[in-house]
């Protein structure tokens, strides 16, 4: 099959597995080339296909020669279509840490659904002797259906209360533009906490408890973002932010439930701006983050997610001691 590039509004909507080795490789050569570490033996990484997820399975499985276990929402190549990207990474991973004597699995399916966490601990009782040391919640998603009550949600990333005008760029094109984005409804922020809030990754953390499946002092991490005044507006102060502010609430639940459990720890990581397939398309973003990049680049300061990860593992979480956090304990 001749892979041909799809690009609608801005976004890739196919990929091609050559690229995804190259991407793959890059990060996998990044971590071999520094400081092994003492760190996870056991990790489960939900959202472990692309972008956070994926770094953070390289840096454990490279850097401190972790089993790895990912949950992806991705799909293989069919007669007429190539495979997602994730898939393209996650198979390409496994062949590289299996070469090295890694275990590595890959579990493709919904990971909001019951189903799927069932398949997870029954992948860890069978390759982890029954125990995971690091839980890693790493998804992005625009839809959730509540495996409870199947209601679908939609998440939104829009601004809270008033419209928003900004001047964007378009990838595509590099012209400058101008953006809007008319407020949310209070359905809509409902919808992007259900989808982008901590539930699920509660839902996660209680059904490895409730099967035994997770190791004494055993860690928990989910990601967010605070980034500047400039990106307030649609983003902390819009939906995603909301849906943030309730994950972050949902790590101190999780805390104190790992703690008095099994002595573990429940953190949120909060990461630096990247591209991602939602970011190109909201107003001032993308032009914020060439930006970015460019300063970042020029004072030596850039970086993507796989250095990200490793500074995380290396300099907070496994660096002995106590887990240096803010005052909100991030
Ligand atoms: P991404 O889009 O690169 O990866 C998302 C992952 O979620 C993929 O592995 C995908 O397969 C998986 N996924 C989505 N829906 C799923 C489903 N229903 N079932 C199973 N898997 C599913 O996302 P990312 O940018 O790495 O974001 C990960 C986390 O990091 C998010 O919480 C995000 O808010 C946070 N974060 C991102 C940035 C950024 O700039 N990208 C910055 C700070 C924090």
């Amino acid at each position: 099959m001749v892979i041909k590039p799809m690009i609608r509004n801005s976004i890739c909507l196919n990929a091609h597995p050559a690229g995804l080795r190259i991407y793959v490789q890059d990060g996998i050569d990044y971590i071999k080339k520094q400081k092994k570490f003492t760190g996870p033996k056991n990790v489960l990484i939900v959202g472990g296909s692309a972008g956070y997820g994926l770094a953070t399975r390289i840096a454990a499985a490279f850097g401190a020669g972790a089993k790895t276990l990912s949950i992806a929402f991705e799909k293989p190549a069919s007669d007429r279509r190539a495979a997602t990207a994730g898939w393209y990474a996650s198979e390409y991973f496994k062949t590289q840490a299996e070469a090295q004597g890694l275990f590595t699995e890959n579990i493709y399916g919904d990971a909001f659904s019951r189903e799927i966490k069932d398949e997870a601990i029954a992948a860890v009782k069978k390759h982890f002797g029954g125990k995971v040391d690091l839980l890693v919640y790493s998804l992005a998603s625009g839809v959730r259906t509540d495996p409870r009550t199947g209601v679908v949600y939609r998440s939104v990333l829009k601004p809270i209360g008033a419209a928003y005008s900004a001047k964007s760029v378009n990838p595509l094109t590099g012209q400058l533009e101008e953006g809007s984005i008319s407020p949310a409804t209070e359905e809509e922020i409902e919808a992007t906490i259900k989808v982008m809030g901590g539930e699920d990754w509660e839902l996660w953390v209680d059904a490895l408890l409730e099967a035994g499946v997770l190791s004494q002092g055993a860690v928990s991490l989910a990601y967010s973002y605070i980034g500047p005044d400039m990106t307030r507006a649609v983003y902390r102060d819009g939906t995603i932010g909301r849906a943030k502010e309730h994950i972050e609430n949902s790590a101190k639940v999780l805390d104190k439930k790992l703690k008095s459990s099994l002595g573990g720890a429940a953190y949120i990581s909060v990461n630096k701006a990247l591209v991602t397939r939602a970011s190109a398309v909201i107003p001032v973003v993308p032009l914020y983050l060439g930006i970015l990049f460019k300063t970042m680049e020029k004072k030596g300061l850039q970086e993507d997610c796989i250095e990200q990860m490793y500074r995380l593992m290396t300099d907070r979480l496994y660096a002995g001691g106590s887990v240096p956090t803010d005052a909100e304990g991030r």
